[in-house]
């Protein structure tokens, strides 16, 4: 019989690792990627990137899958909660479990390997809650973590002699020196994103995602890509404005601008960038271009172009917002604090 394995690959050290290991051992693999705007291993070009990469230097197929309305459904309504962000990490890979499940039906695939390595996430990677997704996604023994399998019940693939449990490890927690060492021995010299990283754990965004969700049910791609970027005010139920910070983020901004928004940019001097998404009235388009006028250089009055909705392109004289006024606007985290926990 042909044994055929698929890697769960997101292009990361780990799971880098888990790759050079099973064509080690002799299984053919062959990988999977899945795709969400939340991973920022390579905020540039994204993790489908670091996969392709890693798939090239082994020699091996790639799958790459997007995911990101199952996703969002998943961050509206997580059966096992969050984790300290907007992060339904349970859910999360049930949800990646069982879409590699789908693909492993069609390509008769025979198990599923992961980089996962027991105790290095607080809430995914602890024994119970590996059981929990394996059991909901209905993959009961079929997942191997090579790093790590020695310490977790022997799976399928090892009961059945497809896999020698003698050559897999016993890797736990967080520290990744014993990860470091093996990518020497395996020569694998490239993986920039060693701990991975995932934008719902960040405690900002998850604000961010806390005032989209509350405001919009059914965010778009583009709604979601906004919050990764510049500064961002709330100034109704419906209305939300925001301001980028460099010119790097100016140049981002005009690439997410839709037919529906208004957009607002300083006449007279350099300043940033904003836009204007949801219902808006002449008072708040006012409000709205006194927070662009405070990101301008100059400090005095200044005109703001703004462009879009019924009135077409005009220009508004205003002062700059005050800093406590401007503050209680701002969609942020309390604290500044950022943590990163999954
Ligand atoms: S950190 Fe959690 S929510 Fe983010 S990709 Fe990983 S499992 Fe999913």
């Amino acid at each position: 019989m042909n044994i055929k394995a698929i890697v769960l690959l997101s292009g990361g050290l780990d799971s880098t690792l888990v790759v050079g290991l099973m064509l080690q051992y002799g299984i053919e693999i062959e990988a999977i990627n899945f795709v969400t705007p939340f991973c920022t291993c390579n905020r540039s070009k994204g993790c489908g990137h670091e996969a392709g990469r890693v798939v090239k230097e082994f020699g091996i197929q790639l799958k790459v899958v997007n995911v990101f309305e199952e996703i969002m459904e998943v961050i509206k309504h997580p059966k096992h909660g969050y984790g300290r962000g907007v992060n339904p990490c349970i859910d999360c890979r049930i949800l990646i479990f069982k879409k590699a499940k789908e693909y492993m039906a069609q390509t008769g695939v025979s198990f599923i390997v992961t980089g996962e390595v027991l105790g290095q996430r607080p809430m995914s990677q602890h024994r119970r809650a590996m059981e929990i997704i394996e059991k909901e996604s209905g993959l009961e023994g079929l997942v191997l973590r090579p790093l790590s399998a020695k310490l977790l019940k022997p799976t399928i693939p090892e009961e059945m002699g497809w896999v020698d449990r003698e050559k897999l490890l016993n890797i736990s927690g967080r520290s990744r020196k014993t990860q470091i060492a093996l990518a020497e021995e395996l020569h694998i010299n490239e993986y920039p994103c060693a701990a991975g990283g995932c934008l719902l754990t960040d405690a900002e965004f998850a604000k961010r995602m806390r005032d989209l969700l509350a405001s919009t049910p059914d965010p778009t791609l583009n709604d979601v890509q906004l919050l990764k970027l510049g500064r961002h005010f709330r100034l109704s139920e419906t209305l939300k404005v925001i301001v980028a910070r460099n010119d790097e983020e100016n140049n981002r901004l005009v690439n997410l601008i839709e037919e529906k928004d208004i957009t607002l940019q300083v006449t007279n001097q350099k300043g940033p960038v904003a836009i204007c998404r949801g219902e808006i009235n002449r008072e708040q388009k006012l409000l709205a271009a006194s927070i662009v006028a405070r990101y301008s250089d100059d400090r005095g009055e200044s005109g703001i172009k703004v462009n879009g909705g019924l009135a077409g392109e005009e220009t508004l004289f205003v002062q700059p917002m005050d800093v406590v006024e401007i503050g209680g606007l701002r969609i942020q985290c309390m604290n500044g604090e950022k943590r990163l926990q999954r």
